[in-house]
């Protein structure tokens, strides 16, 4: 089943338009531009490196299968909701089609895959958002399966992990949407008077009610390098504040440097460093 699962994932990476030379014979690419260093990288070396470029460390981003086999034991992922599909409760033009679109990029019914696995032998019950999936955004189904994620792991006393690659709140779901903030919130609260841990790793990007709500919640928050962490845009900001932002505003760093991260993990550190801290809070020790 976790075979199938992956089987439907795109082997490439999805790169802007321009950066890899079109070849209409061949769907995969089998070079691609580093955007941190312009250096060209061989596909199949930089996904066994774990799509972290091989000469400046810049981390492209994952699919939320990519994540959940980066970080699980070997075998051990069982996909917990997985039948949930994404709805359309304001009948807002060109979602439908939006979504299956997304469906067929990603293989994914919503922007999000949660189930349960071990790190390092430990259960985990843990979930990626799919930054390709409308944009990894959060609407009704993504609020619905983080929330039965964290009452799972209230009733099985386990810990949750999350990983969050978002551009925000659905706004195609409109309030349906930014009511998950409420409701995700309210359930990492129950799950904080249950004494629960909760990690919460923040990937490029973390962005807008996703930051606003679930992703900032963490007992602990670990980062990716580089990763754009934030709630508006520059722009925005600089707009309300009415003052000019440093250039290094909303990356991973410039968060951790004011406090909002308690560290930022390379990708390739980032499983050891969560079986160290679920080892850590372990009762078995
Ligand atoms: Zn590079």
């Amino acid at each position: 089943m976790l075979k199938d699962l992956f089987r439907k994932q795109k082997r490439y990476i999805t790169v802007r338009p321009g950066t890899v030379p079109e070849r209409e014979e061949e769907k995969e690419p089998l070079w691609i531009k580093c955007p941190g260093c312009g250096e060209i990288l061989y596909v199949r070396e930089l996904e066994k490196g774990l799509k972290v470029c091989s000469k400046c460390r810049y981390h492209f981003r994952l699919s939320a299968p990519e994540r959940i086999a980066a970080t699980v034991d070997d075998n051990t992922f069982q996909e917990l909701d997985g039948d949930l599909q994404a709805v359309d409760p304001l009948s807002f033009p060109g979602y439908r089609s939006k979504l299956s679109s997304a469906e067929q990029e990603t293989g994914m019914r919503d922007a999000i895959l949660t189930g349960q696995g071990t790190i390092d032998g430990r259960s985990v019950l843990i979930g990626a958002l799919e930054p390709n999936f409308v944009m990894g955004s959060m609407g009704c189904i993504v609020g619905e399966k983080i929330t039965r994620l964290i009452e799972r792991a209230i009733e099985n006393k386990l810990p949750v992990i999350l990983f969050s690659a978002s551009g925000g709140a659905r706004m195609q779901e409109g309030v349906f949407s930014l009511m998950q903030m409420a409701k995700t919130s309210a359930a990492i609260a129950r799950l904080h008077e249950a004494g629960i841990l909760y990690v919460s790793v923040l990937t490029d990007p973390t962005t807008g009610g996703v930051l606003a709500s679930f992703a900032a919640l963490g007992d602990i928050i670990l980062a990716e390098p580089g990763a754009l962490i934030g709630f508006a845009g520059r722009r925005v900001t600089e707009q309300t504040l009415k003052e000019k932002l440093p250039p290094d505003f909303q990356t991973a760093e410039f968060c951790f440097n004011h406090g909002l991260i308690d560290l930022i993990v390379p990708r390739n550190e980032m499983r050891q460093i969560l079986a160290q801290i679920l080892s850590l809070h372990s009762e078995r020790g």
